[in-house]
């Protein structure tokens, strides 16, 4: 199936200049869905994954049912101030200015298998915060999936050294 023409294009959001890769489309296609879960869950069957991470809130749609296949558990990474227990904290750069994404402390045993899932592979930045919280949480970091991946923008070469498995790849 491909993937890409259930993907929408939106220029100019969320500002002047951008163009947005809109996964709205895909996960509305019965086929589209399936298929993209399916072909995550393939590519990552058999890694000995203990939990899927992803980040807040395009994290969660793909992520939650990866788990589910992958017979794991889901830990959320969220902005901050939204997790009610402990959290390890990180700072990661925008293009103008920082933000921060949380875990809680007890998300992730010591020394578990864990693979961060989000929508799309952008600059780098959010994947590599969440990987550093991994870390922090003293996780096992195996690998990246993402639904789509901007190649141009060199976001694979921020992420800490692990394979990154992209369905989609726009140059
Ligand atoms: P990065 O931190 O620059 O890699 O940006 C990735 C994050 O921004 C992901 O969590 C995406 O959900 C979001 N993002 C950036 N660009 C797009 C886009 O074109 N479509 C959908 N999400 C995007």
């Amino acid at each position: 199936m491909d993937l890409q023409t259930l993907i929408r294009d939106i220029p100019n959001f969320p500002q002047p200049g951008i163009l947005f890769r809109d996964i709205t489309t895909l996960l509305a296609h019965p086929q589209g869905l399936r298929f993209t879960i399916d072909e995550l869950t393939r590519r990552f069957q058999g890694w000995g994954i203990d939990a899927v991470v992803g980040p807040e809130s395009r994290g969660f749609i793909f992520g939650v049912p990866l788990a589910y296949t992958l017979g794991c558990g889901f830990v959320p990474v969220r902005k901050p101030g939204k997790l009610p227990g402990p959290v390890h904290q990180r700072e990661y750069a925008l293009e103008y200015g920082t933000d921060r994404l949380e875990i809680h402390q007890d998300g992730i045993q010591p020394h578990q298998r864990v693979l961060v899932v989000d929508d799309l592979l952008a600059t780098g930045g959010t994947a590599r915060a969440v990987g550093e919280l991994v870390h922090q949480a003293q996780g096992e970091l195996v690998g990246f999936g993402f639904v789509i991946e901007l190649a141009g923008l060199g976001g694979r070469k921020q992420l800490p050294p692990a394979p990154v498995e992209t369905l989609i790849t726009y140059g």
